[in-house]
């Protein structure tokens, strides 16, 4: 089997691994994220490490962004503005590719995920799907006629704005810094947090009408990407998703607001295996780099092949 060596770089931590597949990972070694010129170096010393032990065929990099994934840019494979202090700008790809003479595989962190549930997760075999984590962000990656969307760039389904619960949720200003009532503002981690004054979602019971209000904001947000998207699928991670009742209300809530718009019955009385827990758990990210690695050496074969 071809070995690849992935990464994925959080917010917290770059999680990097050798291997070829989930079954075949040699190795987890976790870099704290610091500035870039530090983290990176530990990333190519990584690389280098796995270099000694496999035959390394190329290297998977899925990321947080935005990043500039437009392949005619001249800035391709940076990250842009917006992103973690210190790695505006910052040009990912461009410091691989002075250290390494491999295929670099690179996406967003989110299509990373997406693209590891669709290799050997709950995405396995589907045309269209979405993958969303909910957890200090939220993101979503979609694939589209069997491959990631990119559009422009790469999406940012979690800025999508969404209009506020007056009624269970008068006061609150949101989260995001960019929009007061986007679902990132509204649901992520950090809006629990402040909302309900707690130090993490996860202090919050299960009976807390914190997960009702949580319930009808996400299903909003899904309603809105399946109207839009029309996937077979969605795939929900991230750490807010570890709360194993959330997944229950979230149909329900889907149900009340469709109020019967969808027919397909598919979905509306699948809702269970419509809207499920990612496949790979915890490590879609991790796979998805593996994938992005894989991918990646895949076009170089064909192109010295042409
Ligand atoms: P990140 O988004 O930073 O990559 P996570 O997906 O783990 O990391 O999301 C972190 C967020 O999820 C934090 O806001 C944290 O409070 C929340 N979180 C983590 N675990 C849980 C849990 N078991 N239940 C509810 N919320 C959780
Ligand atoms: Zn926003």
């Amino acid at each position: 089997m071809n070995q690849f060596v992935g990464i994925e770089g959080g917010g917290t931590k770059f999680v990097c691994v050798y291997g070829s597949s989930p079954t075949d990972l040699q190795d987890r070694t976790v870099i704290k994220t610091q500035k870039p010129d530090v983290t990176m170096k530990e990333v190519i010393e990584y690389i280098r490490f796995a270099q000694k032990k496999a035959d390394i065929k190329a290297i998977g990099l899925a990321i947080f962004g935005p990043l500039d994934l437009d392949l005619t840019s001249s800035t391709y494979g940076c990250i842009t503005t917006a992103a973690k202090p210190g790695w505006e700008h910052y040009d990912v790809i461009g410091t691989l590719k002075d250290s390494f003479n491999l295929p670099i595989g690179l996406d967003t962190d989110v299509n990373g995920s997406a693209i590891g549930e669709h290799r050997w997760g709950a995405g396995q075999g589907l045309s269209d799907f979405l993958y969303l984590t909910i957890g200090t962000g939220i993101g979503g990656g979609a694939v589209v006629g069997g491959e990631l969307l990119h559009g422009a760039s790469h999406p940012e389904m979690g800025h999508m704005l969404v209009q506020q619960n007056r009624a269970l949720d008068p006061d609150f200003e949101g989260v995001c810094l960019y929009h007061k009532n986007c679902l990132e503002s509204l649901a992520s981690g950090p809006s629990m947090k402040t909302r309900w004054k707690v130090d993490s979602a996860l202090d919050l019971p299960p009976d807390h009408k914190a997960w009702d209000l949580e319930a009808h904001y996400l299903a909003v947000g899904l309603i809105n990407y399946m109207l839009t998207l029309a996937p077979k699928r969605i795939i929900m991670g991230g750490g807010v998703m570890r709360q194993a009742h959330l997944l229950p209300k979230i149909y329900q809530e889907i149900v009340t607001h469709l109020n019967g718009y969808l027919k397909d019955d598919k979905i509306i009385q699948h809702l269970d295996t419509y809207i499920v827990p990612p496949g790979l758990g915890e490590d879609s990210g991790i796979c998805g780099a593996i994938a992005l690695a894989e991918k990646s050496f895949m076009l170089a074969e064909k192109k010295c092949n042409r």
